[in-house]
C-alpha cells in the first residue's frame, strides 16, 4: 500500500464547503488503486487570521515539507485587508517551494454552456502552462518625479541592473520591470512538453508579444524553441494578442498554450470565460517538490453556508493533483466521472450554480458514487 500525505488548507467561506467533496472524490478514486490518501489539516486562511492575528507559523514550509501534496480550497475575506492572506499565504507557499508552474486546464464540459458560436460538436480542451516566477510580476518597479533615474534613486539597490538607463520625462512617471532568465524558460518549456505529450497534443504554442518586447520575448521565443526542440516537441509562436482573438472564435483549435506569467495570467481567466467558468476551473501551481491544487475560484462569502457552491472545480482540481501524484488512473477516473454526472443529469439534477437544485454536499457524493461504480 503507497500511503501519499495530503496538506489540506481548506480556508474560508465555501472552502471548506469544496474541499469537503473533492476529498471524497480523491478518497474514493484512490480507493481501488492501492494508494491511500492520509490528509493532514491545516487551519491557516482569513478566519485563523481574524481570531488568532497569524497568518502563517514559521514553521509552516517545514510542516508541510512532510507532505506530498497541499490541497486548498479558497482564502479571503472582506473583513481582511486585501494583499495580507495572498502575500503571506499563496506567495510565501509558492515561492517556499518553488512552484514555478501555473497549471490552468480549460475544458468544455456537457451541460455547461459555453458563450462561443459555433461550439456545438467541437471539443475544447485547452491547457494553459504559465511561467509562475518571473516576467512582469517581480515587484520591480517604481515612481518617480520626472526620471526614471529618481524613480531608481528612490529604491537603490533592487534596481542595478537598470543603472545605465537615463530617462527624463518631467513628469511623474512610474516603471515596471519583467525579468526572464534561460533557466526559468526551460524548465518551463520543458513542463509544457510533458504536459503536452501525456495529453496526445502534438505540438505547444508558446503565446507572447515578441513583436513589441522584443528584448524580453524575443529572449523567451528563443529560449524556449531550443528547449522544446530538445524536448522533441515542435513548437509554433503566435502573438499573445492574436492568439486571444483566434482562441475566442475556434477555441477547439487549441491544446497546450505555454506562456510567461503576465499573460498566462490573462489568458487563464480567458480561456475559464471561453469553457464556461468557475464552477469547473481547476488549477494547479506545481513545482520540483511539491505543488498546491485549488479551484480557481475565491471564498463566495455571498454564497457561504447556503450549500450552494458548486464543487467541481474543486474535485477536478483534487484530479489534478493525483495526477501530479503519479495516481494518473484516480485522476482519469475523476475527470471520467464528473462529465458522466454532468451527461447524465439535466434541469433540476444539476448543480445550483448550473441552474438546478442539487446542493455542494449532494453533487459531491453524486460524484462520488459514479467514481465507485467505474473505477
Ligand atoms: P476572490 O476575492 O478570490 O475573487 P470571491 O470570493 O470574490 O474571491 P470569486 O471566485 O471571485 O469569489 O467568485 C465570484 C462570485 O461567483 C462569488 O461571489 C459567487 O457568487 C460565485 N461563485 C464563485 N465560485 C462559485 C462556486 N464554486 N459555486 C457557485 N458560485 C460560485
Ligand atoms: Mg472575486
Amino acid at each position: 500500500m503507497t500511503v501519499k500525505i495530503i496538506a489540506q488548507i481548506a480556508g474560508d467561506g465555501i472552502g471548506p464547503e469544496v474541499i469537503r467533496q473533492g476529498r471524497k472524490a480523491a478518497d474514493a478514486a484512490t480507493a481501488k488503486t492501492g494508494t491511500d490518501l492520509e490528509w493532514r489539516t491545516f487551519p491557516w486562511g482569513a478566519s485563523h487570521y481574524l481570531s488568532t492575528g497569524e497568518v502563517l507559523p514559521d514553521d509552516a514550509v517545514d510542516r508541510l515539507s512532510e507532505c506530498d501534496s497541499i490541497y486548498l480550497g479558497a482564502i479571503g475575506d472582506p473583513k481582511v485587508k486585501p494583499g495580507i492572506l495572498e502575500r503571506g499565504i499563496l506567495l510565501t507557499l509558492r515561492f517556499g517551494f518553488d512552484m514555478y508552474v501555473n497549471l490552468r486546464p480549460a475544458r468544455a464540459f456537457p451541460k455547461v454552456p459555453v458563450p462561443i458560436a459555433g461550439a456545438d460538436g467541437h471539443s475544447i480542451d485547452m491547457l494553459v502552462v504559465r511561467e509562475n516566477t518571473e516576467d512582469l510580476y517581480m515587484g520591480l518597479g517604481a515612481t518617480g518625479d520626472g526620471s526614471i533615474d529618481e524613480a531608481i534613486e528612490a529604491e537603490r539597490g533592487l534596481y542595478d541592473l537598470t543603472g545605465s538607463v537615463k530617462l527624463e520625462t518631467g513628469h511623474r512617471m512610474a516603471m515596471q520591470m519583467g525579468i526572464a532568465t534561460e533557466p526559468a524558460i526551460r524548465r518551463i518549456t520543458a513542463t509544457a512538453c510533458r504536459f503536452a505529450r501525456g495529453r496526445g497534443d502534438d505540438s505547444i504554442l508558446l503565446a507572447t508579444k515578441a513583436n513589441a518586447m522584443p528584448q524580453l520575448y524575443g529572449f523567451w521565443e528563443e529560449i524556449a524553441a531550443d528547449e522544446a526542440k530538445a524536448q522533441g516537441i515542435p513548437m509554433e509562436t503566435m502573438n499573445v494578442d492574436a492568439m486571444c482573438y483566434h482562441a475566442v472564435r475556434s477555441p477547439w483549435d487549441f491544446g497546450t498554450v505555454l506562456c510567461p506569467n503576465l499573460f498566462g495570467d490573462i489568458v487563464s481567466d480567458l480561456f475559464a470565460g471561453i469553457t464556461g467558468g468557475l464552477g469547473v476551473a481547476a488549477g494547479g501551481n506545481l513545482g520540483d517538490g511539491l505543488g498546491m491544487f485549488e479551484p480557481i475560484h475565491g471564498s463566495a462569502p455571498d454564497i457561504a453556508g447556503t450549500d450552494r457552491a458548486n464543487p467541481l472545480a474543486a474535485i477536478l482540481s483534487a484530479g489534478l493533483m493525483l495526477d501530479s501524484l503519479g495516481e494518473h488512473r484516480a485522476a482519469k477516473t475523476i475527470d471520467r466521472a464528473v462529465e458522466t454526472f454532468l451527461s447524465e443529469n439535466d434541469g433540476d439534477d444539476l448543480p445550483r450554480e448550473m441552474g438546478g437544485q442539487v446542493g455542494t454536499e449532494a453533487v459531491g457524493d453524486r460524484v462520488a458514487e459514479i467514481i465507485e461504480r467505474i473505477g
